[in-house]
């Protein structure tokens, strides 16, 4: 008998590993795309004719390439994207492994125009089933044009695989908009059987996601940010009210490569989670940049798919990030006074709390900024300070701040706290220069000289803010920063009716507000410290906040307004702090009249004792 295997012609092994590649049109819109980006093009056009099946072409006004790198391109295994194993561990470009033109130019009939700058001619190639039909100099712009016509034209199985029109195309559109998303500065555009249906000018980020997802997404997008030094992530997340019922527009992308990572997804639906109803899922586009070694991008054929080294990280930070955003721009108002109906039917919401939950809930600091008292849906009690109490035997116990429902009322304290506040602090004071250590974003711990303390930075930040208030409403107004650009703020008349009267206290407080019309507001200032931009967003839950006040009768218009300000101020849990920024919180809370509680009697801070702390460890 004889040998029976034989090696198989380039084109039949091209067309076989262009399987992988090119599964439908829209594979090769992304391959063509990527191509481009890599090439440093600033302007990208991709024009379709029958959603794909028919043509494909892409020019770009990139680098170009050489007569000899242009045949060279249709080469399986050709790149000019890495040339060692090693290389595959930088990797910054979209493609590196020299796959791509070969599997096109194996299905399809392919028309090549490109020039580099410095070459007088440009080169032309038609290709098909892998095999040159003709290659000549011709004239062109600089970058380079690619047309695929007819795609599997000569696999006829494949061909008759392919969806509607209306399918393929949306597949191509899906390829287009993560292209076009992670390169904002890039202009794109998408022609489809003579009509251009995207045309976007170079821009920032906010600007691309509006243009691709649509304008409704305007002012519902978080900024999410974080740097490590490990990683960045960056990016946009949508507010919860906007969440769908289906999962629509979830993007995520690692070193600028759109990637599924349903690992991530849930890092991301963990953070919105008692935000949004169960089955629904939220907007974000979201972006992490880190070192190409500390992934694997070639564990997938289209390259959709990546290994983390360290996934948990990963996870933690994505989760961290977007929390962090959502409670920065604190969502709470939706939840706060018109309890949102599809809110109140969440689980955390009307079924009650079992233990495990409520440890699990804890954890996340956004449930801190949601179990503030006097909110319609209050969740929790006083919990995790009876813990405390338990934990230290009550004659040893440490734990200084009064307890709420020993808080006496306003009056009362101003005049016998001080004494009170006085002998706390006698005995208790911050070691000097020694490090705060911020804790989940939310606690601070320094040392002092009895042991050291937690600090809670909003509790604190809330007691320095309401004592300034105080100072300022007693006749000593708080510097108001007039904006450059004032802003109009349109209330419902409820909302309208209640700012209009408090418009004066405010003034005190270093708000400049004036009636504009009916129901509309302009803001002229806003307090020195206060950053602006925000001013729609912090009137509003300083109304809310301030309604909910309404209902307490022992204070006063003033005293309710002071409360809602200190607390809508006041910076929340899951916000980092820098070394500075707690030196100055924790000096600031010391040198308030009563700085061992909020306004409404929560601990600032919780003290450990030195001698109480060796016994612990049985010392
Ligand atoms: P890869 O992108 O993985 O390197 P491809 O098959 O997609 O492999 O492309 C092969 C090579 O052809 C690229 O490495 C690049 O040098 C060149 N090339 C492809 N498209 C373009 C383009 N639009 N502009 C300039 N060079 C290109
Ligand atoms: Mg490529």
């Amino acid at each position: 008998m004889s040998d029976r295997i034989q090696l198989l012609p380039d084109n039949i092994a091209n067309q076989i590993a262009a399987g992988e590649v090119i599964q439908r049109p829209s594979s090769a819109v992304k391959e063509l795309l990527e191509n481009a980006v890599d090439a440093g093009a600033t302007e990208i056009k991709l024009i379709v004719a029958d959603a794909g099946k028919s043509l494909i072409q892409v020019i770009d006004n990139g680098s170009g390439m050489s007569e000899t790198d242009a045949r060279m391109s249709f080469e399986r295994h050709a790149t000019s994207k890495i040339s060692n194993i090693d290389d595959l561990f930088r990797i910054r470009t979209m493609g590196f492994r020299g796959e791509a033109l070969a599997s096109i130019a194996a299905v399809a009939q392919v028309e090549l125009k490109s020039r580099r700058e410095e070459d007088d001619a440009g080169t032309y190639i038609e290709i098909e089933n892998s095999l040159v039909k003709k290659q000549e100099p011709i004239a062109f712009q600089v970058g380079t044009s690619i047309a695929m016509k007819n795609v599997f034209f000569n696999v006829p199985a494949r061909r008759n695989f392919l969806k509607s029109n209306a399918v393929e195309m949306r597949h191509i559109v899906d390829e287009f908009i993560r292209v076009a998303m992670a390169f904002p500065e890039i202009f794109f555009s998408l022609t489809a059987n003579g009509q251009e249906i995207f045309h976007l000018g170079s821009g920032s980020l906010k600007q691309r996601i509006v243009h691709l997802l649509g304008n409704n997404y305007t002012a519902k997008l978080v900024n999410v940010q974080e740097n490590t030094d490990y990683l960045n992530i960056y990016g946009f997340a949508g507010k919860p009210e906007i969440a769908k019922k289906t999962r629509g527009d979830q993007y995520f992308f690692v070193n600028n490569r759109f990637i599924r990572s349903a690992y991530l997804n849930h890092a991301v639906m963990s953070a919105y989670q008692q935000m949004i109803p169960a089955d629904s899922f939220p907007m974000y586009v979201l972006f992490i940049d880190l070192d190409p070694a500390q992934i694997d991008i070639n564990v997938h054929p289209t390259k959709q798919e990546i290994k983390f080294e360290d996934e948990k990280i990963i996870y933690a930070f994505v989760q961290a990030a977007v929390k962090h955003a959502l409670a920065q721009f604190s969502i709470m108002p939706t939840l706060n006074f018109d309890l949102d109906p599809g809110i109140q039917q969440l689980d955390a919401v009307s079924k009650p709390f079992t233990d495990e939950k409520k440890v699990h809930a804890a954890a996340s600091s956004l449930y801190n900024t949601f179990t503030q008292k006097n909110q319609a849906h209050l969740i929790e009690s006083k919990s995790e300070l009876k813990h405390w109490k338990d934990f230290f035997p009550a004659k040893e116990s440490q734990i200084e701040p009064l307890q709420k429902d020993t808080v006496p009322d306003k009056l009362e304290y101003e005049q016998s706290a001080i004494g009170l506040a006085a002998n706390a602090i006698q005995k208790l004071q911050l070691l000097e220069n020694a490090d705060l250590l911020q804790l989940h974003n939310t606690y601070m711990a320094a040392s002092t000289n009895q042991g050291f303390i937690l600090i809670h930075q909003q509790a604190a930040h809330e007691r320095i803010l309401y004592e300034r208030y105080v100072t300022a409403a007693k006749g000593r107004p708080i510097a108001t920063q007039r904006s450059l650009f004032p802003l109009t703020v349109q209330l419902t008349t409820p909302d309208a009716v209640l700012l209009q009267d408090l418009l004066p206290d405010l003034q005190m407080l270093g708000y400049e507000i004036e009636l504009f019309g009916k129901d509309t507001f302009v803001v002229q200032g806003t307090p020195a410290d206060v950053d602006q931009g925000n001013e729609k967003v912090a009137i509003e839950q300083m109304l809310e906040q301030y309604k909910h006040f309404n209902n307490d009768v022992k204070f006063s218009k003033r005293e309710k307004l002071i409360r809602s300000l200190a607390w809508q101020h006041a910076v929340k849990p899951g916000r980092f702090l820098a070394q500075k920024e707690m030196k100055a919180l924790a000096d600031e809370l010391f040198a308030c009249a009563q700085p061992n509680i909020t306004p409404s009697g929560n601990p600032t801070y919780i003290a450990f004792k030195k001698d109480y702390l060796e016994r612990m460890f049985g010392r």
